[in-house]
């Protein structure tokens, strides 16, 4: 037979994928060599990426380890994000791809909030191409204690033109909506240690528990399954991407001329800067830096791009 399906698992040379939104993980690897036209990468099938099988067998159900399926190409990908083998190498590792939807969790305090971090966060989700909803978690813990804090958050953000969603996974607070925006689709958590990702992604689907609750490696026993990359199903509907390296996410290399472009509440008031490429820094007739000035951008956000520019050669 032959067919397409997901990669929801990439465990080394051994896959395993599902015809989603069926969810019915089966093993194959690659057919011989395959080829991404822009061929950087070190792995040429991720996560998420949507692939041409074949098999010897008439039902999905006769595939084996024994009997894998084999991956004979990749179909062409929404969006992907990548990661740099090295600093020196242009060898990238696709990390994900055709993500439908991220979510950049954040608690304002325990952890206390780092804006420049999530600012890069949602910098790097604008430059990959993926929607990105700021999960504002553990309120429970601090509004009513900081309500001015809160509000300010969310006025910063919503300026900003992104969509806040405040949560607790302690008392299932806004879970409900999160998991409205999560049915259907592939999504990313993405966020600093301890901000809650694993409690929110239990709370949404209380079958699963990111820290132990893994695809079952029946498929794939005996064989090498360091560094894994796997999709979890929610039972409620959607998918969770989670690997190691999403975790924090926020590593991009741009051009200081660009980085503004993705900063959406910038990129349109950037038009009316009177020199382009314009950074936004010392120019003359900037309109970036008056709407700073009289508040239609908020000095936080523009604080974390001139750290952006200033670290832009760090992330060279
Ligand atoms: P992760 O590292 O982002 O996956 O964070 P965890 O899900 O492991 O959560 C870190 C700690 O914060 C754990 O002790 C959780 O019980 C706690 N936590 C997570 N979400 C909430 C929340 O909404 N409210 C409160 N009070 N604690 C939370
Ligand atoms: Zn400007």
């Amino acid at each position: 037979m032959i067919g397409e399906a997901t990669v929801v698992k990439n465990a080394g040379s051994h896959y395993l994928l599902s015809c989603l939104p069926d969810w019915t993980p089966f093993p194959a690897v690659l057919k011989g060599k395959i080829r991404l036209r822009n061929n950087e990468s070190t792995n040429p099938v991720a996560v998420g990426d949507h692939v041409r099988f074949e098999s010897a067998t008439d039902s999905l159900s006769d595939i084996s380890l024994k009997n894998p399926a084999q991956i004979s190409g990749v179909l062409d990908r929404k969006n992907y994000l990548i990661r740099k083998s090295t600093n020196l190498s242009r060898q990238s590792h696709v990390i994900a791809a055709n993500v439908d939807m991220a979510f950049a969790v954040v608690s304002l305090y325990f952890p206390e909030i780092k804006l420049p971090f999530l600012d890069r966060m949602l910098v790097t989700c604008e430059v990959y191409g993926i929607p990105v909803t700021i999960v504002l978690n553990k309120v429970d813990l601090y509004r009513e204690e900081a309500p001015q804090a809160v509000a300010d958050f969310i006025d910063i953000y919503t300026n900003a033109g992104y969509r806040v969603v405040c949560t607790s996974a302690r008392t299932g607070e806004g879970v409900d909506e999160l998991r409205s925006l999560t049915g259907g689709n592939v999504c990313l958590f993405s966020g600093e240690s301890g901000v809650g990702k694993s409690s929110l992604i239990k709370a949404l689907d209380p079958a699963l528990d990111p820290k132990i609750g893994r695809i079952s490696d029946v498929h794939l026993q005996g064989k090498h399954t360091t560094s894994l990359y796997e999709m979890y199903r929610l039972q409620t509907g959607g998918w969770v991407i989670d690997t190691p390296g999403l975790r924090g996410f926020g590593l991009v290399n741009l051009e200081k001329e660009e980085i503004s472009r993705y900063f959406p509440e910038m990129l349109k008031i950037s038009e009316n800067c009177r020199f382009t490429p314009c950074t936004h820094t010392h120019e003359p007739g900037c309109a970036v830096k008056e709407a700073v000035e009289d508040g239609r951008i908020s000095p936080e956000r523009y604080s974390s791009y001139l750290g952006m520019i200033e670290e832009d050669r760090k992330f060279r």
